[in-house]
């Protein structure tokens, strides 16, 4: 397939901490032009299902997908994994431990942010959680820009919810081994998200690369809506160095919050494998190819 394809394999529904459910997403990758779309949502699949038939009713060609939390050397990065057959118990059982320890963490947040003053946090963001398993520090955002703490959730991350700041409560995720190997047992391809996000040294950046990649790893984000142009590149000359396929996803949560809107980020850089290409016999619903297309591809 080209590597221009209008691919979108990282956004978010009510199933973890997206605005949108999963019905309303495809309808709006449809209608912005994607033409292979996959629901990312935080350690969770219970999306998948309503994601995929609702891609089908649009003709719309879809891939299964998650992003986990993982800690890796003090930090938390964020494993995408796509094509995975969803009803793979170790991977079910995995994501379930990953998200396991989200409600305790909640509630220690919402202690932090008392001590500064802010009361009922704990409440007031699970009302925006449309999944109590998946209460995410974005609900807590939303909750602390509704009682006009701050005026935005970029805000909110700037002087809460982050190391050193109130509200922050250190978390221990699954491994980067585990997170890795669950997706590919599961027969998906398992991709390094927005790795310019991550205050790693350069040293410890190709640990994670290196690590990620001895333990079946296949792909990086080179372009998302969490990098730059410049980032873009620098990340292409990453997965050339590492060997690594290349995905591309905006990362889209929500209309109000979003700077990067479904599928309109520009092409991946040249000379890339794009992750898709690992992946065409797990995408559902094809797109249909002319008999006139397939005789000129040869196949
Ligand atoms: P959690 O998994 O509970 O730690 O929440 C992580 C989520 O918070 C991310 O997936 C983003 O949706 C959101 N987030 C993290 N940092 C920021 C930021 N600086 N601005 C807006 N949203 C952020
Ligand atoms: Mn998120
Ligand atoms: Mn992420
Ligand atoms: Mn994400």
């Amino acid at each position: 397939m080209s590597s221009t394809l209008n691919a979108d394999l990282h956004c978010h529904s009510t199933i973890s901490d997206g605005t949108l459910t999963p019905e309303a997403l495809a309808e709006r990758a449809k209608a912005n032009g994607v033409a292979l779309w996959a629901l990312t949502d935080h350690d969770e699949i219970g999306g998948q299902q309503r994601a995929a038939a609702a891609a089908a009713a649009l003709n719309l060609p879809y891939l299964t997908g998650v992003e986990i939390s993982v800690t890796f050397i003090h930090q938390t990065v964020h494993i995408v994994g796509l094509g995975f057959d969803p009803d793979n118990e170790a991977l079910q059982r995995g994501l379930l431990q990953t998200r396991g320890g989200r409600g305790q963490r909640a509630m220690e947040m919402a202690e932090s942010l008392a001590k500064v003053g802010i009361h009922g946090a704990y409440e007031g963001a699970l009302k925006y959680a449309g999944n109590h398993a998946l209460i995410s520090r974005t609900h807590f955002a939303r909750f602390m820009v509704e009682t006009g703490v701050c005026r935005e959730t970029n805000e909110v991350f700037r002087k809460y919810l982050t190391e050193g700041k109130p509200g922050y409560v250190e978390h221990r995720w699954a491994s980067l081994k585990d997170a890795v190997g669950w997706i590919t047992a599961a027969g998906g391809v398992a991709v390094i998200a927005h790795p310019a996000r991550y205050k790693f040294s350069a040293n410890e950046e190709y640990a994670l690369f290196s690590e990620f990649k001895a333990h079946g790893g296949q792909g990086v984000e080179v372009v998302t809506g969490s990098h730059t142009a410049a980032e873009y590149l620098s990340y292409a000359d990453t997965a050339r160095e590492f060997g690594l396929a290349a995905s591309r996803g905006s990362d889209f949560h929500s209309p109000q919050e979003s700077h990067t809107e479904l599928g309109t980020l520009p092409p991946l850089p040249a000379k890339l494998t794009p992750v898709w290409d690992l992946l065409t016999d797990r995408i559902q619903n094809p797109a249909h190819q002319t008999p006139a297309a397939s005789a000129a591809t040869g196949r």
